[in-house]
């Protein structure tokens, strides 16, 4: 049976008495709208760990853009039914005044250095600050033993395990692959804002980020990169944020594909108002 709470002391008295039965708690948080994607995370949690706690909060610290926000799909009933479904044992979804108390947004002391940098970090100032603070917060409350995120945000989940290595927290975090449609695109709660003619050229950089993977075994990153732009001019319905490719370790650039250095092909791109990423690693 799904338990549902809305205040920090509801969870802590939960997770207080399951980790004195020895329980191992295994934690996913979101932002709700949920999908197939978060539900693969419940899933691996629901595997690997005896107790699974689920988060839902739309975390306004990590939106750097007011309208994003706005738009953000939100729909907390059928969450709850796909979550009670799903082997969840537990569900905080806090109100903002939960999370931030006494209304104001804190940071908290860390650096994601330059894997913050790159990509998300560039396009978007400010989010993994907020993705780090309210991460930092919701371990703090949840103190799980592993913690899963799913690759989709690749860089996300770089920067999480820094800040974790960083703060020495005790929590293992596991990145769990990105689960696609039919058709290749990633699942998102993002896609539900697409209309019908925009979700079925979303599929389109799926097919462009397997191409870039296949010729990079072959071709400089900077010719598949020219390449790959050239295809989403000729489609004429992107506007790209960023198509890099990088280390899978570092983020940084990386010019030449090497069997030892384990890459990733990184993209964003609007797609009339909304903004959909994705990755693909190579190899
Ligand atoms: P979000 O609600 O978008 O903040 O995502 C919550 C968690 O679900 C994050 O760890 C995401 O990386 C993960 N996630 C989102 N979409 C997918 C997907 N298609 N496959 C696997 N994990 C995903």
């Amino acid at each position: 049976m799904l338990q549902k709470a809305t205040k920090v002391y509801e969870v802590q008295d939960f997770i207080s008495l399951q980790k004195s039965a020895g329980k191992k708690i295994g934690f996913v948080p979101t932002m709700g709208a949920l999908h197939q994607g978060h539900l693969s995370l419940i899933e691996k949690s629901n595997t690997e760990t005896d107790v699974t706690v689920c988060s839902i909060f739309v975390n306004p610290t990590q939106f750097n853009n007011a309208g994003d926000f706005n738009r953000y799909p939100r729909n907390i009933e059928e969450d709850l039914e796909m979550l009670s479904l799903s082997g969840c044992d537990f569900v905080f979804f806090p109100m903002p005044e939960e999370m931030y108390p006494d209304g104001e947004f804190k940071t908290i002391n860390f650096h994601a250095g330059s894997l913050g940098e790159v990509m998300e970090g560039k396009h978007r100032p400010g989010h993994f600050e907020g993705v780090a603070a309210v991460v930092k917060r919701l371990f703090d409350i949840v103190n799980p033993d592993i913690a899963f995120f799913g690759l989709k945000d690749f860089q996300q989940v770089a920067i999480i395990k820094k800040m974790v290595a960083d703060f020495n927290l005790s929590v293992k975090i596991i990145g769990c692959p990105t689960i696609r449609e039919m058709d290749g695109l990633a699942m998102s709660s993002r896609n539900k804002l697409l209309n019908a003619d925009q979700r079925i050229k979303a599929a389109f950089i799926y097919k462009i980020l397997k191409e870039a993977v296949f010729e990079f075994k072959t071709q400089p990153a900077k010719a598949v990169i020219q390449h790959a732009l050239a295809d989403f001019a000729a489609n004429g319905s992107f506007a790209i944020d960023y198509f890099d490719i990088c280390s899978a370790e570092t983020l940084l650039p990386i010019t030449n594909y090497t069997p030892q250095t384990p890459a990733v092909i990184c993209i964003a791109a609007y797609l009339g108002e909304v903004r959909l990423i994705d990755n693909m690693q190579v190899d």
